[in-house]
């Protein structure tokens, strides 16, 4: 599709707004500042003006509270009219990356997650310094020890036997499933992985390994530089093309890469892309699928905090809850808020700490608050486990952070599924 063509189509989701503010309550970033250039209906007008070209793309106040959007789509369900926020906003970062550069910070992050050889070794080392046991010693409140706090989150929870996979169960009607591995999942959060094979060969499916993978490129297209996500994408599709037809779905268990796959064939725009993009499942909506089978008892307090990729760009609401129920004496609450942005949002919370510190605030005093305090946050998104994880740090709450494939590996474990067959 031409640009200009392509420019329309994201322009015109915005085009039902009507003005009436339902979505303003719902937004972290106006609910931090109270000011309409930063709630969706004045973002709105914002990029209805730079369309018309009424406000150049280089405008300091355009770009700031543009900028200042987490991209979490929480406006999009409460909007009656059926505004695709998501979709304007694409177009509006396209716009103002084609008009200004990127800062150097945020130049230096894209560049890294564009290639492996380079967030490899990175997050290896990374990994290597989070086993010093260093970062969760010195993790807290000021900005360096927050980073500290956020890697400190990456590691499995505290009680987890991290050990090497086990021989799972193998039910006779299995389905086969090609995993998608990803930059800080296949690295900084491998036990993730290692959860979700075990527990999906516990439900019945096998795994197909896939070689010549890419970052998925969430971070590019959030950022505005489409050319490095369509790069990323088409090594993805070519990466899983072959496999997509032997494999019945593609699994992800990050629900900021699975909401960009499943998104490959708005992107690219050919068939090809649109075939993979269509065999993408969220791992819980696998899980879900087959139930999935109850393990072990695991009595303890968890509050599911839903991550915006999951529930707001997929539409993936109650699977997760389906997978935390499977798990016998578990105390499953959502507490208010459970639905909001944690501040983390790709890599706005590095370029944006103020604005995403003071939204994760709010998420973090809401836990603190809640009776019974809960003894884990269970949230299926690498960013948002470190972001509440170093929130929830540096606060001084004793509360773990979980994806919730962990948490029914761990019931697994309990209850001997993995080495009855
Ligand atoms: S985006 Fe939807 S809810 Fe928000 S002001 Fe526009 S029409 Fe109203
Ligand atoms: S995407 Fe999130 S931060 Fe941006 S306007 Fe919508 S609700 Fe607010």
């Amino acid at each position: 599709m031409p640009a200009a063509e392509r420019d329309r189509a994201g322009w015109a989701a915005l085009d039902p707004c009507v003005h009436c503010g339902f979505c303003l309550p719902a937004c972290p970033t106006y609910l931090a500042t109270g000011d309409e250039s930063d709630s969706p209906r004045g973002r709105i007008m914002l990029m209805r003006a730079l369309e018309r070209g009424e406000i150049p793309a280089d405008d300091p106040a355009l770009v700031e509270h543009l900028d200042a959007c987490l991209g979490c789509r929480g406006c999009e369900p409460v909007c009656p009219s059926g505004v695709g926020y998501g979709r304007g906003l694409e177009t509006a970062r396209e716009a103002l990356a084609r008009a200004n550069s990127f800062s150097f910070r945020a130049r230096a992050i894209l560049t890294v997650f564009r290639h492996a050889f380079l967030w490899r070794p990175l997050f290896t080392l990374a990994r290597l310094f989070r086993s010093t046991g260093l970062p969760a010693m010195l993790a807290g409140r000021g900005d360096t020890r927050f980073t500290l706090g956020m890697l400190a989150s990456t590691a499995p929870m505290a009680a987890h036997a991290a050990g090497p996979d086990l021989p799972p169960f193998r039910p006779s009607d299995s389905r086969s499933i090609a995993i998608f591995s990803g930059c800080v999942m296949s690295t900084l959060f491998s036990h993730i992985h290692h959860a979700t094979r075990r527990t999906l060969a516990a439900n019945g499916y096998d795994v197909i390994e896939v070689r010549g993978q890419a970052c998925c490129g969430a971070l590019h297209e959030h950022a505005g530089d489409r050319a490095s996500a369509e790069a990323l994408a088409r090594q993805n599709v070519d990466a899983f093309a072959e496999a997509a037809e032997r494999a019945d779905f593609i699994v992800v268990n990050s629900a900021g890469c699975g909401a960009m796959l499943k998104d490959y064939g708005h992107l690219l725009g050919d068939e090809r892309a649109a075939a993979v993009a269509a065999k993408v499942r969220d791992v819980s909506e696998l899980l879900a699928e087959r139930g999935p089978r109850p393990g072990g008892a695991l009595p303890i307090d968890v509050a599911y905090d839903a991550p915006c990729h999951l529930q707001h760009a997929q539409r993936v609401h109650a699977a997760p809850l389906a997978v935390l129920s499977a798990i016998p004496e578990l105390r499953l609450t959502l507490l208010p808020g459970s639905d909001k942005c944690c501040g983390s949002a790709g890599i706005y919370s590095m370029l944006h700490p103020a604005m995403a510190r003071a939204v994760l605030d709010m998420k973090v005093a809401e836990l603190g608050a809640a009776v019974p305090r809960p003894d884990v946050v269970a949230t299926g998104n690498p960013g948002c486990l470190m972001q509440i994880g170093a929130g929830l740090r540096a606060a001084g709450l004793p509360i773990d952070v979980a994806h919730p494939v962990e948490l029914l590996d761990r019931s697994y474990r309990l209850a001997g599924i993995y080495i009855s067959s």
